[in-house]
């Protein structure tokens, strides 16, 4: 039988943090690693998943999605959303091999979500545009696996392209793709930190930003415009700096698409050190570790700028750096960040630093 290929890219999210769920601007990029699938069908209603990264079979009957807890809810979840917004669909065999790093904030669930989608897409001949398919993407995380994430992520697995960023505004799902300039290299380290709170302290600020909104009068954050900071520096704190973080998160992320547009790295990397201060001052969801981290990456001669990428509380830093550095930059920053923490007396607040992307620009390939 016929085997079908798919795959799908995981992403980093140059700027634009916590805008989504009020409704306003992200700049995500796809990296290069990426997740892929073979597709056989089956005669019946069955479903069997096998993943190279968790070295295991498992299956299901079609119309049986569950929420188990495990790998197996992402690929339930989307065929239960298919099925769920009326695509006819057959049992099949599916192998899953991704080099996104699970769990480590590079959206390895996006990928797998759409590379499976789009194997199904094409196995079945299913109408479904792209924007479509990330949303249903979204759907099965929302539903089957009960994750209360965005679209940011599906969408950029389905429209991104390499090479370029796509700016999102994420109350209408409308998207743009913006080619980056073929000088700048970008670098993903993970800090090696976990935050147990980063859950909690999620839905505190979603609740925050909702409630700022309440009390400026409009539906919601994306509704203000940097003209408004005077009014919303009279909400009570911290209601008066969340909001502040929002919207000029906002107007830095239209700020980052004109300074690419224009080729303008140095601006860009400014936007993405005010972002960083931003989300540690005024958004709170920075920690210790995560400022030496960028503070190290900015010192360094060769990047432009870093920030904290993602929710917070842990996690990844992002850089621009200059064209054909990355990966000696890379090297740099973690050899520097883990000296530090040696000479602080091993400083276990710290974690083990890991490079996730070191992309060289495309003209530094050539
Ligand atoms: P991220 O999307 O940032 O990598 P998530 O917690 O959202 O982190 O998603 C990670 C989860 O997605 C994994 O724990 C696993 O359940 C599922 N997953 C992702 N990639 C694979 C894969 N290749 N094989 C099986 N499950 C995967
Ligand atoms: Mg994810």
């Amino acid at each position: 039988m016929d085997v079908i290929t798919a795959s799908a890219p995981g992403r980093v999210n140059l700027i634009g943090e916590h805008t989504d769920y009020n409704g306003g601007f992200v700049l995500p990029t796809p990296i290069p690693q990426r997740t892929a699938v073979e597709l056989r069908r089956r005669k019946d209603g069955l479903v069997r998943v096998w993943s190279r990264e968790i070295g295991a079979w498992a299956e299901y009957a079609l119309g049986d999605e569950r929420r188990r807890g495990g790998w197996l809810d992402y690929v339930m979840g989307c065929t239960q959303a298919l099925r769920l917004t009326g695509h006819a669909l057959e049992g099949f065999e599916l192998k899953i091999a991704s080099d996104v790093p699970l769990g480590s904030g590079l959206s390895s669930s996006a990928s797998l979500e759409l590379a499976v989608l789009r194997a199904i897409r094409q196995a079945f001949g299913l109408a479904i545009d792209d924007t479509q398919l990330a949303l249903l993407g979204q759907r099965a995380e929302n539903e089957l696996v009960g994750a209360p994430v965005g679209a940011m992520d599906q969408l950029c697995a389905s429209l991104g392209q390499a090479g370029s960023a796509l700016f999102i505004d994420t109350r209408t799902f409308a998207t743009r793709l913006v080619p980056l300039p073929d000088d700048l290299d970008l670098l993903v380290i993970d800090s090696g930190l976990k935050h147990d709170h980063a859950t909690g302290g999620y839905r505190t600020r979603r609740a925050e930003c909702e409630e700022a909104a309440r009390q400026l009068g409009v539906p919601q954050l994306r509704d203000l415009g940097v003209d408004d900071l005077a009014r919303v520096a009279r909400l009570p704190d911290p209601l008066a700096r969340r909001a502040r973080h929002v919207i000029t998160e906002d107007d830095r992320v239209l700020a980052a698409v004109a300074a690419l547009e224009a080729r303008d790295l140095r601006t860009l990397g400014e936007l993405f050190v005010a972002s960083h201060a931003s989300m540690r001052d005024d958004f709170e969801v920075s920690v210790p570790a995560i400022d030496t981290l960028v503070a190290i990456a900015c010192a360094d001669p060769d990047v432009y700028g870093a920030r904290l990428t993602g929710g917070g509380f842990g996690g990844a830093i992002v850089a621009i750096a200059k064209a054909g550095t990355a990966a000696a930059a890379a090297r740099r920053i973690t050899d520097q960040y883990c000296d530090q923490s040696w000479n602080q007396n091993r400083d276990q607040t710290r974690g083990t630093p890991r490079v996730l992307v070191a992309q060289e620009a495309a003209c530094s390939r050539s």
